[in-house]
């Protein structure tokens, strides 16, 4: 039993992200008598520095090559430049419309939230800002923080935290890193007129993804104006007396004018300061919190889901986990847990990344000859006849005598809108003759999915 002074409750989770507020959610359907604690703003990273507004700069990015394509179909426009301010005031305000929703959404559904920062008092209470909570059920649901590299002036570069915080358009930027933060990004600081270099430190970008999407991707934002230096890393930043930067490389170059440098080198797990050894938790070796299939930790009645458990860095990865994790505890699914296999998802890129399933160097690794590939490559027809030429490309990987489809990668305009369905089907198991009995749709670019030869 609590003592009188100790707020108790079923299920606590530590962080109102995506995880942690849908693993709540689930339990207070079910009766339970939940809490979240959220040290920063609710709704966490997709909603505050993440997925949203990353998604209303993309948004913006696109309509510049809308305004471009606009005149090849006979429309009278004219670019005459963009507000930096607008957009964020407006993207800003909307996400405060969020925040404010999940607050009244939180009070709706019974559940309580506690703002401050949590740590652990033992296995079973919390520590929030010196006021003690107990709960039957903890889900450490902290997510992750921008990595930054441990060179000289690094502090002078900012993270995907500080884009969001920017108030000015920086003009010219340099991006570090090749992950889906580091494309996404660049390119849509580009199309918005920035001048911008991207530095990686291997020959390619985004490269656990199938190459047909990375080399398509490379070739569009070098077309694009993108400047991409391959192999290249930074041993040091210095601040010029004008306020640039400049970006001495390893190899003894420099990279002049910068005036603004962006890190996008990955995330580290939020753990630092949850005093987890004092439940006795234990970590991978990268610092994420070691988790079963089912989102156990090694401590009975506490589990750890989202970008903390290093497993998949989504946002409807650590939903759906969360809503599992509640079904499995206060619905009788003993052995409901998500299976981490063809997730789909998307890279905003200009043009977007859909992918799902094995790349083909995964698909060959793992089934060696008996792997089939069909690919297209075509100009879709919104691009017939305008002077900003975007390709589409598509691969279906599809393995064994029954020509299973173990992948399916898309490049292209609405790439982002056509996987969703497809990937339904893969995930019901859908072979390339279950592609090619499904009639298609017609003109479009996904019908090149259910056409292939
Ligand atoms: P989070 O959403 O990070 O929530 C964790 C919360 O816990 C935070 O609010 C934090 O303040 C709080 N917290 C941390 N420690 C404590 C503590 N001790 N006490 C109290 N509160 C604490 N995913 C997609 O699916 N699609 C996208 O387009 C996409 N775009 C992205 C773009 C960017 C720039 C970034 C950075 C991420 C993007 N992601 C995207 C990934 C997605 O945002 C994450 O996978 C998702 O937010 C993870 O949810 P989570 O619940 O694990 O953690
Ligand atoms: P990622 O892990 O995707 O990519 C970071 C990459 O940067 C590494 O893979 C590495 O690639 C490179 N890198 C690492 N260290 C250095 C270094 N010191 N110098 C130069 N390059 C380096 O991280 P992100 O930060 O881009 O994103 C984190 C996660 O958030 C993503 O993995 C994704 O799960 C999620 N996310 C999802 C989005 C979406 O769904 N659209 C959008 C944004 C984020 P290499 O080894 O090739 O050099």
């Amino acid at each position: 039993m609590a003592n009188n002074m100790t707020q108790h409750y079923d299920l606590i989770a530590i962080g109102a992200g995506s995880g942690g507020l849908s693993v709540a959610e689930r339990a207070a359907m079910y009766g339970k008598k939940c809490a979240v604690i959220e040290s920063g703003k609710l709704g966490g990273t997709c909603v505050n520095v993440g997925c949203v507004p990353k998604k209303i700069m993309w948004n913006a990015a696109t309509l510049y090559h809308a305004v471009q394509d606009a005149k090849d179909y006979g429309f009278d426009v004219e670019y005459k430049g963009f507000d930096w301010h607008t957009l964020v005031t407006k993207r800003e305000n909307y996400i405060t419309g969020i925040n404010n929703w999940y607050e009244t959404y939180l009070s709706d559904s019974n559940i309580d939230f506690i703002a401050g920062h949590a740590a652990f008092h033992d296995a079973k209470t919390l520590n929030v800002e010196g006021k003690l909570y107990t709960s039957d059920h903890i889900v450490i649901t902290p997510g992750g923080y921008p990595d930054i590299p441990d060179i000289t002036g690094a502090e002078l570069g900012i993270t995907s935290d500080g884009f969001f915080a920017l108030a000015q358009q920086p003009m010219r930027v340099a991006v570090v890193g090749s992950g889906y933060i580091a494309v996404e990004l660049a390119g849509l600081l580009n199309c918005l007129g920035s001048d911008v270099t991207m530095l990686l430190r291997k020959e390619h970008f985004l490269g656990n993804f199938d190459a047909m999407l990375r080399e398509s991707l490379m070739e569009s934002m070098l077309e694009d104006g993108v400047n991409i230096l391959s192999r290249t890393e930074i041993a040091s930043i210095s601040k010029e007396d004008n306020d640039t930067l400049t970006l001495h490389t390893q190899n003894g170059h420099c990279i002049e004018d910068v005036d603004c440098l962006i890190w996008a080198i990955g995330r580290k797990p939020n753990i630092e300061h949850l005093a987890l050894d004092k439940a006795g938790i234990a970590l991978n070796p990268d610092n994420t919190i070691k988790v079963d299939k089912y989102e156990n930790t090694n401590v009975s009645n506490i589990y750890a889901l989202g970008d903390v458990t290093g497993k998949v860095a989504l946002t409807p990865v650590a939903i759906a986990s969360a809503r599992r994790l509640a079904d499995r505890l206060f619905n009788h699914q003993s052995q409901c847990h998500l299976q981490y296999s063809n997730i789909p998802s998307v890279v905003f890129s200009h043009p977007p990344i859909a992918t799902v399933g094995l790349s083909e160097h995964e698909a060959r690794e793992k089934h060696g000859s008996g792997v089939k590939i069909y690919q297209s490559r075509f100009t879709p027809m919104s691009h017939a006849f305008t002077q900003h030429k975007v390709m589409t490309a598509m691969k279906l990987i599809v393995v064994g005598a029954q020509e299973k489809v173990v992948g399916c990668h898309i490049i292209g305009p609405g790439a982002d809108e056509m996987l969703q369905g497809f990937a339904v089907a893969i995930k019901m198991g859908a072979t390339k003759k279950d592609f090619d009995k499904t009639v298609a749709i017609h003109p479009s670019s996904a019908e090149e999915l259910v056409t292939m030869r």
